[in-house]
């Protein structure tokens, strides 16, 4: 029986299914022992410190007593805390990201995924490195900076060499005013060889979802192909670390597996992280099965409710309060909206999840991944953000300053945010707005930045940002940054 040890390098060790048991066995026990979770709350709570703000995180055991709370007075206070963690290390800036899907071949059988190597029905595509240019004029004409790459897993016809290609071709590609700063990239757990290749691709943040830490479901959800073994996909971000590439973005496909078991998986996931690398992840996603070609997601019996959704994210926000956490355009307008206030910090915005879709004039399903929800535009979830005080930001600063891994956690915890990435925020904002926002959102955006200018600190800063502004206004210059 493998031994619970968050420094191994064994997934089945570091992802114990004992400890998790016994985790869930505990949370139940003490889910109304309110003075056990008083404690829990408190020690979640972020502290002012002379610079900046310090949180102590949650372990796993104390987030999933939380999490099996069923008290609404408790649920509120675990948001609360939440949204100061998220203002606190994040302010109210949300990054913008678009994921770019570059080939849909795959030889996997995941049972929830529509790109199966059983499913004979979607036209199978890849795109040549012209698409690929096509595409990111089309997001660049969008206004996006940030990509997160999409594959499907085949050797053959997805090796390393093509990824790399494409992150060649997407850097290169500057039309117009437009540029694409970073690319993250979500591909299939690979060798350590390969993700050093990546890493001197100069890509910022490599994500894997685990999508179930539950190993026997894992195995039955992932019946054929390379990714049916757990441990090597398991083990991944530790190979991705070994080869370099200190950004790693986790995440669980809710809806697979019992929610609480996931929940447990994915915090103990990012203290092995913690134990071994010394840098937690740097992301993390929550995903939610959707339909998609020939998926249903009733298929799946462990769907999960709006609102716990949303108190998961809350409770992984307490947990690993340094952490980025992300939500696609799976989910509605709706169900963002709240979680914007409860410790989201980037967003996708004008998502396409097809191959190729980008370059098509209406919005193509053959090649979907899943359903996209929220079907606005860039502009229109730009302007949205606004409206509900986030500031949303294109910035990518950090990795090209070389702010990854424990440095980024060091800047996060300095509560210099607000002379960095504050300014960065506002900057870039003002280059959208510049290049291409609608009238009215330009308006409210510039009504905005103004206002926001006024909370950087330093005064030296905030004139440099207001310098910078009025050049991106009067002139063709871009790419500031702190
Ligand atoms: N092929 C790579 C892999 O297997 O890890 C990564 C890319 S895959 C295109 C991105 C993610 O989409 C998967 O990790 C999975 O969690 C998610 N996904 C697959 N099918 C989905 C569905 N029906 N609804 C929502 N998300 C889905």
């Amino acid at each position: 029986m493998p031994i619970y040890n968050p420094a191994s390098l064994k997934a089945e060790e570091f992802i114990n299914d004992e400890e998790i048991r016994a985790t869930l066995a505990y949370a139940e026990e003490n889910k109304n022992n309110m003075e056990l979770i008083n404690e829990i709350l408190e020690k979640a709570r972020p502290v002012k410190k002379e610079r900046g703000y310090e949180c102590r995180g949650l372990s796993h055991r104390e987030a999933s007593v939380l999490l099996a709370c069923e008290d609404p007075a408790v649920t509120e206070r675990i948001f609360k805390i939440a949204e100061e963690i998220k203002l606190a290390f994040y302010g109210n800036r949300i990054v913008i990201f678009a994921p770019l899907y570059l080939s849909n071949y795959c030889v996997n059988g995941c049972l929830y995924c529509p790109y199966h190597l059983k499913n004979k029905h979607i036209p199978r595509k890849k795109l040549t490195q012209e698409e690929v240019r096509a595409e990111v004029i089309a997001l660049q004409d969008m206004g996006h900076k940030r990509l997160a790459i999409e594959a499907g897993e085949d050797p053959k016809n997805n090796p390393i060499e093509y990824i790399l290609d494409c992150i060649k071709t997407i850097y290169s590609v500057h039309h117009k005013n437009g540029d694409i700063r970073r690319v993250n990239v979500n591909i299939a757990a690979t060798t350590v060889e390969n993700y050093r290749k990546l890493k001197e691709a100069g890509i910022g943040t490599y994500i894997l979802f685990q999508e179930t830490y539950h190993k026997e479901s894992y195995e039955h959800l992932h019946p054929t192909g390379p990714k049916s073994n757990y441990a090597y996909h398991t083990e991944a971000m530790d190979r991705a670390m070994e080869g370099g590439i200190d950004d790693v973005g986790l995440g669980v496909l809710f809806g697979l597996e019992l929610y609480k078991y996931e929940f447990a998986g994915l915090i103990m996931h990012a203290e092995h992280l913690e134990a071994v690398h010394g840098v937690g992840p740097h992301t993390i996603s929550v995903p939610r099965v959707k339909h998609a070609d020939d998926i249903d997601p009733d298929a799946f019996d462990n769907s999960i409710t709006d609102e716990t959704f949303e108190k998961i994210a809350a409770c992984i926000r307490l947990a690993v309060p340094y952490t980025g956490m992300i939500i696609s355009t799976r989910e509605s307008e709706e169900v963002r909206s709240k979680m914007l206030h409860i410790g989201i910090s980037q967003v996708s915005g004008g998502s396409r999840t097809s191959v190729g879709g980008y370059t098509e004039k209406e919005r193509p399903h053959d090649t979907e991944q899943f359903d996209v929800s929220d079907q606005r535009t860039l502009d229109e979830v730009v302007s949205w953000l606004m409206d509900n005080g986030h500031i949303p930001s294109f910035c990518t600063a950090c990795y090209r300053e070389g702010r990854t891994g424990d440095r980024f956690m060091s800047l996060c915890k300095s509560g210099q945010i607000l002379n960095c990435c504050h300014p960065n925020a506002l900057m870039t904002l003002a280059e959208y707005l510049e290049d291409y926002a609608s009238p009215e959102t330009k308006e409210k955006g510039y009504a905005m930045i103004e206002r926001e200018l006024e909370r950087i600190p330093k005064e030296k800063v905030r004139a440099i940002a207001e310098q910078n502004i009025a050049d991106i206004r009067s002139s063709n210059r871009r790419d500031f940054r702190f």
